[in-house]
């Protein structure tokens, strides 16, 4: 058990003597870390000192900002091994992908500012004004559980990079790559109160972060109902906000694509890291002419899914990250099943030998109805919904037809009809017939998805405020 009961505030550790909050590994249910449950004093304090650090921070030279971004990213690759292991056990993804993404993805983002950042025009000439792009000041950065150090390295490097100063408040579920990462930043040449690190629970310093007047803007992820609360938190003190909240994408398959292709890209996307990804495609719209081909299929993709504790090599699909998502996703698939949908695979016990943890069947349901609460709300666990459509403008209607628009997909053998079909998608990003994931494109949600963007020049415009002298 690592006992973590500290915080990093203006470049230094602080123990912390009062109340923790206990980490879970996801696969076994034992107690891993232990993490301080910090009061609202701890907050303030950290926000001061990254108050204290604006004002040089603010003026640091392109040098200085690029230095310590190449310190992070070696200090992020060095240490790749520990990030993924002490990740695939606090949230279930196994070993392999958590390398790759949970540890490889962090490092990935922080050299795509590296590249980006010496020729990023912090000042450009307008007729006879000048524009220039100031830092926004302290930048308050709020995570959840699901990729905890890729979401916490989206918000502070471009924060960092803009000239602004954090402080971050990790999820309490996965916070010990934050640790991780204010290590590698101690040893860096960031100045003291650039970065700052508070551990605890929502209500009690993430709303102190939230509605404290000397930080300047919040730059949130997490669920849409916490959200919403952080944009009214916001509103009353007319400080700024970036918003990525939840998501219930749909996988639009058209009546010419590779069936086989579609699904298996489908499936694969949405029982990634158990489900826990806001951007899964939890919906599968499929010709009505070719459902019961689509839950054939999804029915082998998912029997392959081998699950188990994510640290073993032949584990396919691990736990989720805590027992009370575990037992919320599981609900679904009850909920599923008395609404009448189709049982393809799966179901709502636990997976064969997994007793121990935080696991659930990758599940797949049929002749989903595209208003029961199965195809609306957001599951954030391993449950497919296959929906039947018509005809073209039946699929769009039902891909548009929730809250959410985060992202999507088109499958069709031909492209250009795909692109047709995805700019009709009222949704942040669409991949089309399988198209790569790209770090330099921007990545954000329409509806209650969220609001501003991440990644590439739009995540580092986030930060800064705008300013124009007439000249
Ligand atoms: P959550 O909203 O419960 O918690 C997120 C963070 O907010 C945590 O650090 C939590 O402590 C904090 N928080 C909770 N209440 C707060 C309050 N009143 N004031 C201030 N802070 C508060 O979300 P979660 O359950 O940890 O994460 C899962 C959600 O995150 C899903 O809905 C998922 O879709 C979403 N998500 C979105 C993206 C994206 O980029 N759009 C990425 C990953 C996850």
């Amino acid at each position: 058990m690592k006992d973590l009961s500290r915080n990093y505030i203006n470049g230094q550790w602080v123990d912390w003597q009062g109340d923790t909050l206990d980490v879970f590994e996801a696969a076994t249910g034992e107690v891993m870390a232990r993490v301080p449950a910090s009061d609202r004093d701890q907050m303030n304090q950290a926000i001061a000192a990254a108050d204290n650090a604006f004002e040089a921070w603010s003026e640091s030279t392109l040098e200085q900002r690029l230095k310590v971004l190449e310190q992070l990213h070696a200090g992020l690759k060095e240490r790749r091994g520990e990030i993924a292991e002490t990740i695939s056990r606090e949230v279930g993804m196994p070993i392999k992908l958590a390398t790759g993404i949970q540890a490889g993805l962090p490092a990935t983002v922080t050299e795509s500012y590296l590249k980006l950042l010496p020729d990023f025009a912090f000042t450009e000439q307008v007729g006879n004004s000048e524009v220039q792009y100031a830092p926004v000041g302290v930048v308050g950065c709020i995570t959840p559980w699901n990729y905890p150090l890729h979401q916490v390295i989206l918000k502070i490097v471009p924060a960092i990079a803009a000239g602004c100063t954090v402080v971050l408040k990790p999820s309490e579920i996965a916070p010990q790559s934050a640790y991780i990462l204010a290590e590698i930043l101690d040893g860096t040449d960031l100045p003291k109160g650039v970065f700052n690190l508070v551990c605890g629970l929502g209500e009690t310093v993430g709303d102190t972060l939230i509605s404290h007047p000397d930080v300047r803007m919040v730059s949130f992820t997490g669920s849409t109902r916490t959200g919403g609360r952080i944009a009214h938190a916001a509103a009353e003190d007319f400080k700024r906000f970036a918003l990525e909240m939840g998501g219930k994408s749909a996988s639009v398959v058209l009546p010419d694509a590779d069936l086989g292709a579609a699904v298996k890209g489908t499936v694969n996307n949405c029982l990634l890291n158990s489900g826990q990804t806001c951007t899964a495609l939890t919906r599968l719209l499929v010709p009505a002419d070719r459902h019961d081909e689509a839950c054939e299929l999804a029915a082998a993709a998912v029997a392959k899914m081998t699950p188990g504790n994510p640290l073993e090599d032949t584990t396919r699909l691990g736990p989720l990250a805590s027992a009370q998502q575990r037992d919320k996703v599981r609900g679904f698939i009850q909920i599923g099943l008395d609404e009448g949908a189709t049982l393809v695979a799966g179901g709502p016990d636990a997976p064969q030998g997994c007793d121990q943890g935080y696991f659930v069947q990758a599940t797949v349901f049929g002749n989903v109805k595209p208003d029961s609460r199965i195809a609306q709300e957001e599951i954030f666990g391993p449950v497919l919904s296959i929906i039947p459509y018509t005809d073209e403008a039946d699929a769009i209607r039902i891909a548009n037809g929730t809250a959410y628009g985060l992202s999507g997909a088109v499958w069709s053998a031909d492209q250009d009809n795909a692109k047709r079909i995805a700019g009709k998608l009222r949704t942040g990003q669409v991949f089309v017939n399988g198209g790569a994931f790209n770090p330099l494109a921007p990545f954000g949600g329409f509806g209650h998805s969220g609001l501003g963007r991440e990644f590439g020049k739009w995540g580092l415009e986030e930060f800064l405020e705008v300013r124009s002298l007439q000249l």
